[in-house]
This record gives structure tokens, C-alpha cells and sequence, in this order.
């Protein structure tokens, strides 16, 4: 069957045509119609559902307990660190019981000796709850508080040590983000643990056993927010301030290798470890979620010098911040309850803003559901493009998802400010965009709109 010329003629009209409808039909429209919306309302309805009624309830519990020292006494029903772990157990239990038995609540158990702040044989024990995730229970979100307290001789275990603030303010947000979570009915395609981890203040024994076990257990822990201290609001330097919290993340992460290091001075990346994409994550959730609340990242593990339960999480290699209070009170923390020269002294309960504490634990709340219903992080991302026009991404495919955002920034900004959508495209070529000038990122997001953390690419041809 031949073809007259005239209907080549047409035929190549035809296909002309086609393709500049195909040209004018972009990919992008219809990516655009699969992008998911930029928020999840059902996080709004957790957010509002946090009490500080109750988080003051359980501050005063803790501080009932006299003193949650690690050395204190384990026997009591009423005083000591053993009251205190079977009471946050019990609580824990009893959260379960109200949600169909949904919460797997354990205690972690450490024997520590020999040590300067734990001399004789001590079993510390952290109390640790499990949601267990629908689609991806390996993958955990993980919120953390302490349960013990300290005066200001480590060693003291017998005197009053309420450590109202420090941190039974963090140790009650966990109890109420329990709380929240549960009572949703909402299920999360990740596992999310809420822990009470003990022995912060004698060497933070109760973090580096919950890492060691989740290593030995093979977790994947994408996320620890240890919440230290979130109820003060009166400086030290006499500033009262409501409004903002901090978010301390450590990057270039422990373990960084001379390799890891060199290869940072050729492209990037020492601004851009996992703990830090988490801290941009927080601080963007507060910006989406939270009414009247700024994040502060502070580029730093923790405060100059100082030491905290995230850190033990940091050294197994896991992403781990710490949210606290902006201003602290060091009158107010690792004190003698006492009055001197006119000045109060003591973590006491007066110290403790209970609205502020129940913002942050709903920052937590909202942090905790939005990473554990996104898909996981995208895996093998990767960037191209020196001396190109233009930077190219390469990255494997999320479960779950329903597309990809590419993130890009100045390399002076600590956030990161523009983005574009992919749709279900596991590759991106940014016109325009030349690699030297920008850091990227890409998130896989689900249908509902929960984005998962920024993944920081490595370098490619
Ligand atoms: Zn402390």
C-alpha cells in the first residue's frame, strides 16, 4: 500500500502538530493536578487537641515524687526514681488501655558501675512506648524526655530535687504527645516511640541504651526530638519571651570521616547533615503549624559545652535534635531549693509556664505525625551538572509517595526557600539553575501532603 506524496505531506503536518500539542501539554500540568495539598489538616486538630491542664497535672506528679534522682530510692511507692518510672509506666499503660491496646510500653533496662556518677552497681531504667507503624514499622519517629533530677550536688540523692522544668517538663510533653497521638485513632505508616529515658544527668545512660538497642534491632530512626527543658520563659537575663523555641542540631555528624570531610570542601554538605535537614524540618512544621511560635535553630550540637539525651543518638549515627525553651533560668536549674542573698533558688514548680510547655509538645505532635504519615526519605539521591547549564537530580522511588519536591537555597540560607514539583518523576533537570550557585534537596510526599525529611544529595557525574 504506497503513500502519495500529498499524504506524507499531511501526514508529517499531523505529526508536527502532535508534537507541539505534546510541547504545550507540558509534564508539569500534569504534575501540578497530582500535587498534594500543602498542608494536613489533620495535624491542625492535634495541635488543638494538646492540654497544658494535663501536662501541669503531670509536671506536679513528678515533682510529687520528691526527688527522681538515679541514686535515689527504688523501693518506695510514694518518693525516689522508682516511684517515678512505675508511675510514667503506669500512665503509659493506661494511655494504651484507652486506645484498644495500641501502644507497645516497655522498660529499658541498664546496669551501670564503676562509673564517677554512678559508682555502685545501678539499674537504670527508661520507660519506652511503641505506635506501631502501618506500612513501615522498622522506620521510627521518636519523641524523648527524662525522667530523673538533679540538685546541685550530682551525687544527692536524698534532698528535694523537684527538677520541675528539668525535666519533668519535657517528661510530661512526652506523656501528652502520647496522649494526643493515641486518642486521634489516626494510625502512621511509621512507628513512633515516645520514651521517658532515666539517668540524663549522672552520664545520659538511658539514651545510649535506647540507641543500642534500636541498633541491635535494626530501627531506622529518622527522626529523635529530645524535648530538655521546655517550660521556662523567664530569662536569666531578665527577658520573658513566649514566642520562639530552639532547635540545637549538630552538623557535620559524629563518625564525619577525613573522606566525608574532604569531599565537603569540593561539594558542600557540612551545613546539611540528617540532624540539621530535621531541625529545618521542625522549624518549617512551627512556620505550618503552629499559630504563634518561631523556631530558633541554633547550629550546634547542644548550649556551649553542655550535654543533652540527643547526643547518644547523634554518636550511633542517628538524626537527633534537641527542642528547648529559648531563655533558660540557671537559678532555676541543678540548685539546692534554698533562698540566698534575696535570690530563689531551685527547679521548682513555679518556674514552669505550662501554655508555653504544651506549644512545644504540640510542636513535637505536629513534627511526630507529619514525618511518621510522609513517605520515608527518597534513597540514592544524587546531583549532577558541573560546567552544565543546568543541575540534574537522580533519586530512587519512595513507597508511598505521591511525587517529589526538589528544594533548592542560596548556600548562605539556613532554610530551605524554593522548591518544585516532580510529580511521580524519580529525576529532575533544573534549568537555569547552575550547580555551583545552590544547594539542593528532594522530599517525597504523600498524598495528604506530609513531606518526608530533605535528603541532601551526593555528588554524581
Ligand atoms: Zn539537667
Amino acid at each position: 500500500m504506497g503513500l502519495e506524496r500529498q499524504d506524507l505531506r499531511i501526514l508529517a503536518r499531523a505529526a508536527a502538530l502532535l508534537a507541539m500539542v505534546a510541547l504545550e501539554t507540558p509534564a508539569l500540568a500534569t504534575a501540578q493536578e497530582s500535587l498534594p495539598p500543602a498542608r494536613d489538616a489533620r495535624i491542625d486538630a492535634l495541635v488543638g487537641a494538646v492540654s497544658a491542664d494535663r501536662i501541669e497535672a503531670d509536671v506536679r506528679s513528678l515533682v510529687g515524687f520528691g526527688t527522681r534522682h538515679t541514686l535515689s530510692d527504688t523501693l518506695s511507692p510514694t518518693r525516689g526514681i522508682g516511684a517515678a518510672r512505675r508511675w510514667i509506666k503506669a500512665e503509659l499503660d493506661a494511655v494504651s488501655a484507652a486506645c484498644g491496646g495500641c501502644l507497645e510500653v516497655t522498660y529499658q533496662r541498664a546496669l551501670v558501675a564503676g562509673e564517677p556518677r554512678v559508682p555502685d552497681s545501678t539499674w537504670v531504667v527508661s520507660v519506652v512506648a511503641v505506635l506501631r507503624g502501618t506500612d513501615d514499622p522498622d522506620r521510627y519517629v521518636i519523641m524523648t524526655g527524662d525522667i530523673d533530677s538533679r540538685v546541685s550536688d550530682i551525687m544527692n540523692a536524698i534532698d528535694s530535687s523537684p527538677g520541675a522544668n528539668d525535666n519533668a517538663s519535657g517528661m510530661a510533653g512526652v506523656l501528652e504527645a502520647a496522649r494526643v497521638i493515641t486518642a486521634s485513632g489516626h494510625r502512621f505508616r511509621a512507628s513512633i516511640a515516645f520514651a521517658g529515658l532515666a539517668g540524663e544527668e549522672q552520664g545520659l545512660y538511658g539514651g545510649a541504651r535506647m540507641a543500642e538497642v534500636a541498633g541491635q534491632e535494626g530501627w531506622r530512626i529518622e527522626a529523635v526530638l529530645n524535648n530538655d527543658m521546655i517550660g521556662n520563659v523567664q530569662g536569666v537575663d531578665g527577658v520573658i519571651e513566649n514566642s520562639t523555641a530552639r532547635v540545637f542540631s549538630e552538623s557535620p555528624p559524629a563518625g564525619t570521616t577525613e573522606a566525608e570531610l574532604r569531599r565537603m570542601r569540593f561539594f558542600g554538605g557540612e551545613v546539611d547533615s540528617p540532624s540539621r535537614q530535621l531541625a529545618r524540618y521542625v522549624d518549617r512544621i512551627a512556620d505550618d503549624y503552629l499559630v504563634n511560635l518561631d523556631v530558633r535553630m541554633i547550629y550546634r550540637l547542644d548550649r556551649f559545652g553542655r550535654g543533652g539525651h540527643h547526643r547518644p543518638f547523634n554518636d550511633a549515627g542517628f538524626p537527633a535534635v534537641r527542642i528547648m525553651e529559648t531563655h533558660e533560668n540557671y537559678a532555676r536549674q541543678h540548685q539546692d531549693v534554698r533562698v540566698e542573698n534575696g535570690i530563689a533558688y531551685g527547679d521548682v514548680i513555679e518556674g514552669v509556664d505550662f501554655d508555653y510547655a504544651a506549644t512545644l509538645t504540640a510542636l513535637n505532635v505536629a513534627t511526630l505525625a507529619s514525618l511518621a504519615w510522609a513517605p520515608a526519605p527518597p534513597d540514592s539521591v544524587a546531583v549532577a551538572g558541573a560546567v552544565e547549564p543546568a543541575a540534574r537530580l537522580t533519586w530512587a522511588p519512595s513507597p508511598g509517595a505521591a511525587g517529589y519536591k526538589v528544594y533548592w537555597r542560596d548556600t548562605t540560607s539556613p532554610t530551605w526557600d524554593r522548591w518544585t514539583w516532580t510529580g511521580d518523576a524519580t529525576v529532575a533537570t533544573m534549568t537555569g539553575l547552575v550547580v555551583d550557585n545552590w544547594f539542593f534537596g528532594v522530599a517525597a510526599v504523600s498524598p495528604e501532603g506530609d513531606e518526608s525529611l530533605v535528603v541532601f544529595p551526593a555528588p554524581t557525574r
